[in-house]
């Protein structure tokens, strides 16, 4: 059994996916499911709240200029984040797929991504690898579980472990299972930013789910379920994807 799961992983790493794009507001498991994507297909992980919390943490112009609109739970300027991105794109481990965590967040980037991946992507890599149109995830959920994901939000300052005080608790109250550290609240998680956030979320990211809808290429996933499940659903959708030949979805379908 364990050399099965071997194999099928070795040739799960050796495959090109293409690009994968996880849509879902803050709290949704868009952070979880990458993970699961990148264990298994052997693809960076891209998100762009991660490449912004860089910035800021090593003094860059850039990350001095988005500190404050993050700290209030506003988006970045799309200008600043095609920047990033595109650099993040072009990097080598990206040629056979990656996941996008956190981008696009505005019709504006989506529009933005379609062009990017259009010319620098297949143009220049259609000897090496197949085109791949992206595929497009959005994982819904429940407006109360997603206030109570993102409230019990802990991390440790120290091995970075995730917790949720209502649903995955430390043994002992806001301590770290691993070292005893005590457990933190990211800055963005504080109640007063959330609703900011989610608020940016539903008048902006609505446009982007739109955007993918019109075109037939957006995968909706049910995500008030076990994580185990909502990665075999996802999982699923990118291997179709790929056996499909990479076409637009037929359609949106809400997997319950
Ligand atoms: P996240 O970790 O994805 O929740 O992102 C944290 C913060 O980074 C967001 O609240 C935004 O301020 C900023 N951010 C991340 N991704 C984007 C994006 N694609 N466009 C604009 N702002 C972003």
């Amino acid at each position: 059994m364990a050399n099965e799961t071997a194999i099928s992983t070795a040739n799960d790493t050796a495959r090109n996916i293409g690009p994968v794009i996880l849509l879902g507001p803050p709290g949704a498991g868009k952070g979880t499911q990458s993970k699961q994507i990148v264990d298994r297909y052997g693809v960076p992980q891209i998100s762009t709240g991660d490449l912004l919390r860089d910035h800021v943490a090593r003094g860059t112009s850039l990350g001095l200029e988005a500190q404050a609109i993050m700290a209030r739970g506003e988006l970045v300027p799309d200008e600043l984040m095609y920047g990033i991105v595109a650099n993040r794109l072009r990097e080598a481990d990206c040629q056979r797929g990656f996941v996008l965590d956190g981008f696009p967040r505005t019709a504006a980037q989506a529009g933005w991504l379609d062009a990017f991946l259009e010319e620098e992507v297949f143009d220049k890599r259609s000897e090496h690898s197949a085109p791949c149109l992206p595929v497009v995830i959005q994982l819904l959920v429940d407006y109360t579980q997603l206030l109570l994901r993102l409230t019990g939000r802990r991390s440790c300052p120290t091995c970075g472990r995730l917790y949720n005080i209502h649903f995955q608790p430390p043994l002992v109250d806001e301590l770290c299972d691993v070292d005893g550290s005590k457990l933190v609240i990211r800055n963005d998680d504080r109640e007063d930013v959330i609703s900011g956030r989610l608020d940016a979320y539903e008048t902006q990211t609505r446009l982007v789910t739109d955007y993918y809808r019109a075109q037939r290429r957006l995968v909706a996933v049910n995500a008030d379920r076990p994580v185990d499940e909502i990665t075999a659903q996802i999982f699923g959708v990118i291997d179709r994807h790929r056996q499909n030949g990479c076409d637009p979805m037929n359609g949106e379908a809400r997997i319950k």
